[in-house]
């Protein structure tokens, strides 16, 4: 076990993040202040230094010297890497100097530096700037039909008694959030239906929700509207043709994984068989902007297996593929089983990765966007693929933090871009289902005064 000591620095779980990126934390432990050290112990920030990056660094050296291994995002633990290279571009007017920092500065590898200013270019290209006062629009439906192992998202397994009183409270915040947007100007670019399970509702339920949004939000400007289809289970001829005849123009289907004994494992109700009849009726609705994510580092699964899953997925054709990093979070029930899951997997899911990347860019798949989470098998990132002009303009925009996303249902949370600042603020609603039928009119009061109310305050 090593102990670590961090000298004249309070926030000390800030740092922590970097050293789990090194050490599992059965392997080290953090000495309190007035601990005392003895020879073995690792002292950082002697100095007393109180910038986070220097300190970081420090621990990415020592722990770098004591361990061998020089993770490749070097000492950055946020989730936003792709923000950060645009920042630096735009301050140094120059890409070159962008990767110089991040790599000196930051400690990147060349190749996730250069990465990111790839993807940073590129996004700028096809989406440029968002348009003034435009927003991402989420609206959220907390329902699956059984949850995954490793899910730590609201996800909930209900009688279709408890969907109607929810869609009827969703439906009061729709109502709502679109007038109010219309009111102070705000104008809505993409929507994307995400959950849970979006596809859990029946075929009537999914068409008066779309219906919903589209008589109360001005769609007049919107670039893309997604549904999250999501479980292959849920995915029936009727829902299709709902979505169709609502105009969807994107929708995902997420196979996770091909190989049947690791749907079972993680608890996925649905067959690979499943996945592939769902993609095929879609194609037959005419769906020509499909999205399969899939997951790298599940359980009891090879390099080989995750090769032979994206084989599968890219034979499908679909128009992006989203790679997704195992993450294992508190929430989920994969902590109970084994909590330090993800550190094991380190090793493998870095070679997914690696074959993976070659074999998407073999078939046509480009790089387009990436985020990082907490607790990701490897510390290594999620990354969106796809075809030329089939990027997700909502996902782009997200990760950007340059516009507001206005979050609507359960486990919903807004972000206010405040443009002269250049800063988030968010504004969530309670996640429960159960609270937020309850409390809906709450809900609408903080709509109305942490984003309404505040838009109006700038615009005057
Ligand atoms: S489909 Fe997604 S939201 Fe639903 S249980 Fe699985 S991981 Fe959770």
């Amino acid at each position: 076990m090593y102990k670590i000591k961090i000298l004249h620095y309070e926030k000390q779980y800030l740092l922590e993040e970097l050293i789990k990126v090194f050490l599992r934390p059965d392997q080290y432990r953090l000495l309190d202040a007035d601990e005392a050290e003895d020879g073995d112990t690792i002292i950082i920030n002697k100095e007393g230094s109180q910038d986070k990056n220097e300190i970081n660094r420090q621990i990415y050296r020592q722990l770098s010297a004591l361990t061998g291994q020089r993770p490749a995002w070097g000492i950055l633990t946020g989730i936003r890497p792709v923000k950060l290279c645009g920042e630096l571009y735009e301050k140094t007017g120059s890409g070159d100097e962008a990767v110089r920092i991040l790599t000196q500065d930051y400690y990147l590898s060349q190749e996730k530096a250069s990465l990111l200013l790839r993807l940073y270019l590129y996004q700028q290209d096809i989406a440029g700037r968002p348009p003034e006062n435009s927003a991402g629009v989420y609206i959220g439906i907390p329902f699956c039909p059984t949850r995954c192992v490793y899910c730590s998202f609201a996800s909930n397994q209900v009688p279709d008694s408890e969907i109607e009183k929810y869609l009827a409270a969703l439906h009061r915040e729709i109502e709502y959030t679109g007038r109010r947007m219309a009111e102070t100007g705000m104008t809505p670019e993409s929507v994307y239906i995400g959950g849970g399970t979006p596809t859990t509702l029946t075929a009537g339920q999914l068409d008066a929700l779309i219906a919903s949004i589209q008589t109360s939000f001005d769609l007049s400007a919107v670039r893309e509207f997604t549904v999250e289809a999501g479980r292959p289970d849920t995915i029936t001829a009727d829902k299709l043709q709902v979505l169709k005849a609502r105009g969807i123009d994107r929708i995902s289907i997420n196979p996770q994984s091909m190989k049947a004994q690791t749907l079972d494992i993680i608890g996925r109700s649905h067959s690979p068989e499943d996945i592939l009849r769902a993609f095929a009726l879609a194609r037959d609705y005419g769906f020509d902007h499909i999205n399969c994510d899939v997951i790298a580092g599940l359980p009891e699964e090879s390099a080989a297996d995750f090769s032979d899953t994206l084989r599968q997925v890219m034979d499908m054709d679909p128009e992006s593929i989203t790679v997704h990093c195992l993450a294992v979070k508190r929430a989920s029930r994969l902590v109970d089983i084994d909590r330090d899951f993800h550190y094991k997997q380190g090793a493998r899911v870095a070679e997914m990765l690696a074959r993976g990347e070659i074999e998407l860019a073999e078939r046509g798949y480009e790089p387009y966007y990436l985020y990082r989470q907490k607790h990701m098998a490897g510390a290594f990132e999620n990354t969106g693929y796809c075809k030329k002009g089939k990027e997700c303009i909502y996902n782009i925009r997200i990760m950007d933090e340059h516009q507001s996303i206005i979050a609507l249902g359960a486990g919903g949370i807004s972000k206010v871009y405040y443009p002269a600042e250049n800063r988030l603020e968010r504004v969530a609603n309670v996640t429960n289902y159960q609270e937020y039928i309850k409390r809906i009119d709450e809900m609408l009061n903080r709509k109305e005064k942490n984003i309404f109310m505040e838009v109006k305050k700038w615009q005057s």
